[in-house]
């Protein structure tokens, strides 16, 4: 089955209102029209509105890189799915580690994270991932069958067209350390396996799952040339311009 790559850029809690608008004219220019490969990137909300505004009309797509999942209401500093759409969005990252560990969004807030941008109709990028400790304790399957199976608890195949996975083992996080394509694509070939099991080989053979942890021009080739890989998600070398289309244009197949 054709999965078209897609790349994400998490620009995290980087960049003011000019240094974000100046990333995304270098994307534009280099890669506004460039469709072999989706590519979306994750201001901060201040940034949101004026990114999308800049990359309107192009091929880049702008998300969000959380939300609150309840509707709108006296939840001080939160944003709503509902918002995120107004202001351009098509896409949100849920559960990413560093909300995991550092706000301490569990798994069942997840789980409720995702089922607000599914039914706003945003695409979800759904993050898992094992600690190097997990990892060390030979745990990886273990904990990435818990943070999927309570996510995606209660769905349907049919209610999950939108969604995209993304493996981003925590000890490769903005480490300068990543998976091997090896090591990386062992995990993906699980998890397609594991998503086949709880879904069916159908949607799982269709299913999205990008690759998170130190991705640089260099090291890019090297994982989406694995069978299971569909691209990256990448934090540190999204925030200069050459690096992130470096990247992009090593995952773009053929
Ligand atoms: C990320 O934050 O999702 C990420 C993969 O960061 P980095 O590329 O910096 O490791």
């Amino acid at each position: 089955m054709t999965r078209i790559p897609i790349v994400g850029g998490n620009w995290k809690k980087h960049l003011d209102l000019q240094g974000g608008l100046g990333l995304a004219s270098g994307l534009r220019n280099r890669i506004g029209s460039h469709r072999a490969t989706q590519v979306v990137v994750y201001p901060p909300y201040p940034l949101l509105h004026p990114v999308f505004a800049k990359l309107r009309d192009s091929a880049i797509r702008v998300g969000a890189q959380d939300l609150h999942p309840g509707p709108e209401g006296a939840y001080t500093g939160a944003v709503s799915a509902k918002m995120l759409r107004s202001v351009g969005c098509t896409s949100v990252l849920v559960g990413h580690s560093e909300r995991r560990s550092v706000f301490g969004d569990s798994d069942h807030l997840v789980a409720e994270k995702l089922s607000a941008a599914l039914d706003a109709g945003l695409d979800p990028v759904l993050c898992v991932g094992e600690t190097l400790d997990e990892r060390q304790a030979s745990r990886t399957f273990e904990v990435l069958a818990r943070q999927l199976e309570v996510a995606l608890s209660g769905r349907r195949a049919a209610d999950l067209g939108r969604l995209v996975l993304a493996y981003e083992p925590v000890w490769a996080i903005g480490t300068g350390v990543t998976a091997t394509p090896e090591q990386a694509q062992e995990v993906h070939a699980w998890i397609r396996g594991r998503i086949g099991s709880l879904f069916g080989p159908a949607f799982a053979g269709g299913l999205r799952i990008q690759y998170g942890g130190s991705v640089k021009p260099g090291n890019a080739a090297g994982l989406i040339t694995q069978a299971d890989i569909d691209g990256a998600l990448v934090g540190g070398a999204s925030l200069d311009a050459a690096s992130f289309v470096g990247i992009v244009h090593a995952c773009s197949r053929g």
